[in-house]
């Protein structure tokens, strides 16, 4: 009797710890989503006009355009964009 009442105590103290390393890689998990969610911290984001893309700022393609800088995810996005804009004009 008195065995069966150890192996059951440590059969729950197993339990136990599987659970706590369970949640421990669940929430590790949830820690690196969110990193990589957002690529560089702190650093501003800017839209692409074109594509609605946010980009951080330091890797977004800079143009100048009537005085204001405008911020494109690539060369490609703004050139369709000055293409789109001219026609309307
Ligand atoms: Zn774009």
């Amino acid at each position: 009797m008195i065995v069966k009442i150890a192996a059951l105590l440590v059969l729950l103290y197993i339990a136990y710890k599987v659970l706590v390393i369970f949640r421990r890689m669940k929430s590790a998990d949830a820690t690196a989503y969110r990193a990589n969610s957002t690529p560089s911290q702190g650093e501003d984001l800017v839209q692409d006009p074109f594509c609605k893309t946010y980009v951080p700022k330091s890797q977004a393609y800079v143009r100048q355009i009537e005085g204001h800088n405008t911020y494109f995810c690539t060369l490609e996005c703004c050139e369709k964009y000055l293409e789109v804009k001219n026609k309307s004009h």
